[in-house]
């Protein structure tokens, strides 16, 4: 299979772990029999530096006409950096929401996922955390509290602000189908969140998610209030396999999830349109503090690209290759400095992409 992929290297940590993440995917290929054209763009400080805006319509065209886009991460360090001396509108983020809107994303897919060799760093007590868990955060990304009308006015005197939350069925559907169709691809069961015992927008959510549900009978549907969510995240984290969620749930409950796992550098992500269409990142930003020293953590990347491998180009097998990688290499023992343990071999970045291409077939 051709697999046409744009890549967004970034700034900061993105280009070492980007390239990492090339490394294995190149070894996937050859063991598979794939071939990966890659085409990078400029996006974030990069692309300020060599045109003066944090992205340019001509890399929004190019990532349009590619299969999926595999990114490392934007920013600089925002106290110091120049690039935050600019307008909102031409700081390095800037390229990231306008290439989300360009591209209709609105789906963001958070897997929080505690692998056992590193349940150390899980602050949950031991006897919720030694089993693991392994879950994925669906949040609607384009609607909601965040996109709705709102203004900020004064009636006799005293202030007042107001946020609008709206949903349409629409907006509902596409987003539902999405969580239906990665649960088929997972353990089969969605947890739909909502505050329907208050909010009109949530009674809406809840029947659109049970007519899609109709469709899927192999899957599991649950609803659950979010304030009980919030809870059971911290009480009983293996319970969930989908969690699908409005937008500004989805906000908090995806870093309280992430938060769970107790490591940053693990964490990836995906943002979907309703074509096969995506675009995968890791879940953390471009860690100024220690770009170009060679010790990132790559393996979120890794992870974001073996998503993109499963949700763009349907090759199940190649990402599961990708992610039993993962778990032999830290079975092994290989950490890189923000995972290192007692007992275990630190690596760097580079080595770590080569310890992971050489699990691949
Ligand atoms: P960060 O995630 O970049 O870093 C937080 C801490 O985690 C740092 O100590 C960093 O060294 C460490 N860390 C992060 N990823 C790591 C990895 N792969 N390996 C090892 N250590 C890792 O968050 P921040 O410092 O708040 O933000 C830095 C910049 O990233 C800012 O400009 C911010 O706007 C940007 N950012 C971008 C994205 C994105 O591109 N989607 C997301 C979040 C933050």
């Amino acid at each position: 299979m051709k697999l046409n992929i744009v890549c967004i290297p970034g700034d900061g940590i993105g280009p070492e772990i980007v390239t990492e993440a090339k490394k294995v995917l190149n070894k996937v290929a050859s063991v598979y029999g794939h071939e990966m054209i890659y085409t990078d763009i400029l996006m974030g400080g990069a692309s300020i530096d060599v045109h003066g805006v944090p992205l340019t319509d001509e890399a929004v065209e190019t990532a349009k006409a590619a299969d999926a886009v595999l990114m490392g991460s934007i920013g600089g360090d925002t106290t110091t950096s120049p690039w935050y001396k600019l307008a909102p509108n031409l700081r390095p983020e800037a390229g990231l929401l306008a290439i989300r809107k360009a591209l209709n994303l609105f789906a963001n897919l958070r897997p929080a996922v505690l692998y056992e060799e590193l349940s150390d760093a899980c602050p949950l007590r031991k006897d919720i955390s030694e089993n693991g868990f392994d879950m994925l955060i669906m949040r609607e990304l384009t609607g909601g509290l965040y996109f709705g009308e709102r203004y900020t006015t004064e009636e006799n005197g005293v202030r007042k602000a107001v946020d609008t939350l709206s949903y349409d069925e629409n907006e509902i559907r596409r987003v539902a189908k999405k969580g239906f169709d990665i649960a088929m691809k997972r353990r089969k069961k969605v947890t739909s969140v909502d505050k329907a015992n208050v909010l009109d927008s949530s009674r809406l959510w809840r029947k659109v998610v049970e007519e899609v549900a109709a469709d899927y009978p192999e899957v599991t549907l649950e609803h659950m209030l979010v304030d009980n969510c919030a809870m059971q995240l911290v009480k009983d984290p293996a319970q969930f396999d989908v969690i699908l969620t409005e937008n500004m749930f989805g906000d908090i409950l995806s870093d309280e999830a992430s938060m769970v796992t107790g490591s940053i550098g693990m964490l990836a992500s995906a943002s979907l349109n309703d074509s096969k269409f995506g675009l995968y990142e890791p879940s953390h930003g471009s860690a100024p503090d220690i770009a170009g020293k060679g010790i990132a953590n790559p393996i979120a990347t890794v992870l974001s690209a073996a998503m993109m491998l499963k949700y763009s180009f349907d090759l199940d097998k190649e990402a599961a290759a990708m992610e039993a990688a993962v778990k032999n290499v830290l079975k092994k023992g290989y950490r890189t400095v923000d995972i290192m343990s007692e007992g275990c071999t630190k690596v760097g970045c580079a080595e770590m992409g080569d310890l992971l291409a050489d699990e691949i077939g």
